[in-house]
């Protein structure tokens, strides 16, 4: 703890009222040490794409300038590694955007099924060219909740896109919408107050072991951080997931089974009537 005391008039007499202000360091601390953690993995990451650009663009003015198999093939990683540097950047944006905002109560009414239904409309290409398919169930006369639309695009459209990129190939993933039933004991008064709704997004693919999972949404976190950036992945997505879910009052919750696949489940509170 810092403790710092000073009279409440300013003087530098003795006695008279004292104010008393105690910090917990450790707090402190351990905010500071993530956020420079964090610039330090996001300048990393950024740096890894333009060094390799960096490369490119040297061999092609030098060395590789007159050869034209050479040159198409490096200008292909060329675009791939500006892409990765372009999702990031996005990535990076949205992640600082939804954290300024992250304590205003999102107010508009918004539809799940319809959101949920674009959503996989969406990435129905993506998981086509890998032989799968997304289905989407939305029980009937599902309340509406409170959120920010674009937000809760995004937050389902980060865990389908994780579901195609880390499910087997030709499997499906399934979307359900439901009403709550039993709360898991993490849900928050939000939830707990009045009804809430939930929303599994399952894959089958490799699953994740446990020993990860209390870690998985922390901003650069990967199982396998090679296979996450051949997939095209930033390791932001679901940093982003939560801090969505979090500023919509809800949890977000995990199962997995190593081989058989993993069930990203969002739990919401209705909108009131
Ligand atoms: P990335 O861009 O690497 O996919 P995310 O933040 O979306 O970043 O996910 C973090 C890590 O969690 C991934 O790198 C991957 O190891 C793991 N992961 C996420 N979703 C799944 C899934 N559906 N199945 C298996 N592993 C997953």
């Amino acid at each position: 703890f810092l403790a710092r005391v000073e009279r409440l008039d300013g003087q530098p007499s003795e006695g008279g009222t004292v104010l008393l202000t105690l910090h917990d360091l450790t707090t402190i601390k351990r905010m500071e040490r993530m956020r420079a953690d964090f610039v330090a993995n996001a300048s990393h990451e950024l740096r890894t794409p333009l060094a390799a650009l960096s490369g490119f663009i040297e061999t092609l003015q030098g060395p590789a300038r007159d050869d034209d198999e050479a040159r198409e093939r490096f200008l292909a990683i060329m675009a791939e590694q500006a892409g990765r540097m372009g999702r990031l950047v996005a990535d990076l944006l949205s992640l600082s955007r939804i954290e300024l905002n992250e304590h205003t109560p999102p107010s508009e009414r918004v539809d799940l099924g319809h959101l949920l239904r674009r959503a996989a409309a969406a990435l129905k290409p993506l998981a086509q060219a890998r032989g799968m398919d997304i289905t989407v169930e939305v029980v009937d006369g599902l309340p509406e909740v409170l959120a920010q639309p674009d937000e809760l695009a995004q937050l389902f459209q980060n865990l389908m896109d994780n579901a195609v990129k880390y499910g087997r190939d030709g499997t499906q993933v399934e979307v359900a919408a439901t009403l709550a039933g039993t709360l898991p004991p993490a849900a928050g008064p939000a939830l707990r107050r009045g009804g809430a709704i939930r929303v599994a997004v399952r894959d089958h693919g490799e699953g994740i072991a446990p020993e990860h999972l209390p870690r998985l949404t922390e901003r650069f976190y990967r199982v396998d951080t090679a296979r996450s950036r051949k997939m095209g992945g930033t390791g932001l997505g679901l940093a982003i997931v939560k801090h969505i879910v979090n500023r919509h009052r809800g949890l977000l919750t995990i199962d997995s089974t190593v081989g058989e696949g993993t069930t990203f489940t969002v739990w919401l509170p209705y909108a009131p009537e």
